[in-house]
């Protein structure tokens, strides 16, 4: 069936780089982009009236997990043990004894509602690190059902973080994990690549650079080169993981990458935060910037979660002047990638002391191109003829815009997610008038919160303190 948006700002790709086209018109049949232009004259089948909106590329989430939000309010907690702000080690490691009921995957509510919670804010594409769990046919059949288009496998390391009974942080080693941890991620990247239709890829995510084994990385680039498949990891994502590796191997976490040969254009780097330079890093040798730019490695920023802990990236703008591919993910929650392209232009303001760093053009780009080259896909993040028809239609006409002049600037510097009014995924309409269409919202958000209320009563059974949520986390007034 073929299809027309027409009628509002059209961002087309001319080859080079994004163009605007004011009142454009955009055709797609079946999953592909038959033409972007000014006008269309042969006959369609369906047409959807974009006036007003902003018709562009589907988003493309580099560094996302699926899973509610229940687990981002303990990640919050801001009287948390410091750990040097990593919070996913102060509230997210559980006791030895109390392991198997923190963060329980869950399917069919949680990471499903993750999924569409991040399809609606236009996200077309995403990179979901670690998302099948240790039965994955489920999750193959939810992420197929949900219908977004989906980068994925199993995360795997050698260490487990644990806490013990008085909040010391632990981590317990254990070479056979990670090598069976590996096993199984290139078992899953064999039989689901090219699963849901085409929608599914598979990669490989080995956790982090002071989780793994150099040996495991290297053993990890292998296969994914024999596999023809990306890597992805966690690297330099807080200091105790900066002063771990630089312990044991007197270096940076990137310089041990790069080391020991891991960087290359199909590796990309989640988070790369504290790298040589950054202020908190306090560490005036080598130059971590270059050696990824030199390599062809991308990182995966995700502002938000660093925001909410005082932390930027130093700085976007340092990053992407030295040639490295940059793309946007969404790694807390909300996972609204139109916001994160706003925190990532005004933390790289903040970091460079400089109003005119973080150009909405260059966070547009990173939310569209930078995550394509990412994935080594030239036919997503753009509207050509021949792209996959992978498309968000934004509301522009609204109170909260006013005039619009620029309709990049406008949507980086006051959109968010509840202006996603179409998602178009493989030129099939999942998102309409706002409404995520395959099931019932209101019943899904009924089951999301029972689930919340089911993870915050466990927190007892693994939390070290052995206390309840609200102790943990007190509210911010009284609740009665
Ligand atoms: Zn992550």
């Amino acid at each position: 069936m073929k299809t027309l948006i027409q009628g509002g700002y059209v961002v087309g790709f001319n080859g080079q780089e994004h163009e605007i086209i004011r009142d454009g018109a955009v055709v797609f049949e079946n999953d592909r982009i038959l033409f972007v232009g000014k006008q269309y004259f042969e006959p369609v089948e369906k047409k959807i009236e974009a006036k007003g909106r902003l018709v562009s590329p589907g988003l493309i989430d580099t560094h996302f997990h699926s899973g509610i939000n229940a687990t981002d309010y303990l990640l919050n907690e801001p009287d948390k043990p410091d750990f040097f702000a990593s919070n996913y080690l102060a509230h997210g490691a559980p006791t030895r004894e109390g392991a198997k009921h923190a963060h329980l995957k869950d399917v069919d509510v949680g990471q499903r509602f993750s999924l569409i919670h991040v399809l609606k804010s236009g996200v077309t594409t995403t990179l979901e690190i670690g998302g099948p769990g240790a039965d994955p046919q489920p999750y193959v059949e939810m992420v197929g059902e949900v219908g977004i288009r989906c980068y994925t496998g199993p995360s795997y390391k050698n260490v487990n973080f644990h806490h013990d009974r008085e909040g010391r942080l632990e981590y317990d080693w254990d070479d056979e994990r990670g090598v069976q941890g590996l096993k199984k991620a290139i078992a899953f990247a064999e039989k689901f690549n090219g699963a849901c239709n085409g929608r599914m890829h598979t990669m490989l995510f080995p956790g982090h650079v002071d989780s793994c084994t150099p040996e495991l990385l290297e053993e990890s680039r292998k296969a994914a080169k024999r596999l023809g498949v990306r890597v992805q990891i966690h690297t330099t994502i807080n200091l105790i993981e900066f002063h771990t590796v630089m312990k044991r191997y007197r270096c940076t976490p990137v310089e041990l990458l790069h080391r020991i040969g891991f960087l290359d254009p199909e590796v990309s780097l989640s988070h790369c935060i504290f790298v040589t330079g950054h202020s908190w890093v306090a560490y005036p040798y080598g130059d971590d910037v270059k050696i990824i730019a030199d390599s062809g490695a991308s990182v995966a920023h995700s502002p938000l979660k660093y925001l909410k802990l005082g932390i930027t990236m130093e700085s976007f703008d340092r990053y992407r002047k030295a040639g490295i591919n940059v793309g946007i993910g969404t790694d807390t929650f909300p996972k609204d990638i139109i916001s994160e392209m706003r925190y990532a232009a005004l933390g790289s303001r903040v970091a460079d002391k400089s109003f005119i760093a973080g150009h909405p053009r260059d966070v547009f780009n990173a939310a569209t191109l930078g995550g394509a080259k990412m994935i080594g896909r030239d036919d997503l993040g753009r509207l050509q003829k021949g792209a996959k028809a992978d498309i968000a239609i934004i509301n522009l006409k609204d109170i909260a815009f006013g005039a619009v002049r620029d309709p990049i600037k406008a949507l980086v510097e006051t959109g968010t997610s509840r202006d996603v009014r179409t998602v178009i995924v493989d030129g099939e309409i999942l998102v309409d008038n706002g409404k995520y269409l395959r099931l019932n919202e209101d019943e899904l958000l009924d089951k999301v919160q029972a689930k919340g209320e089911e993870i915050w009563s466990s927190v007892p059974k693994w939390h070290w303190t052995g206390k309840n949520v609200d102790e943990v986390l007190p509210l911010a007034f009284k609740m009665k």
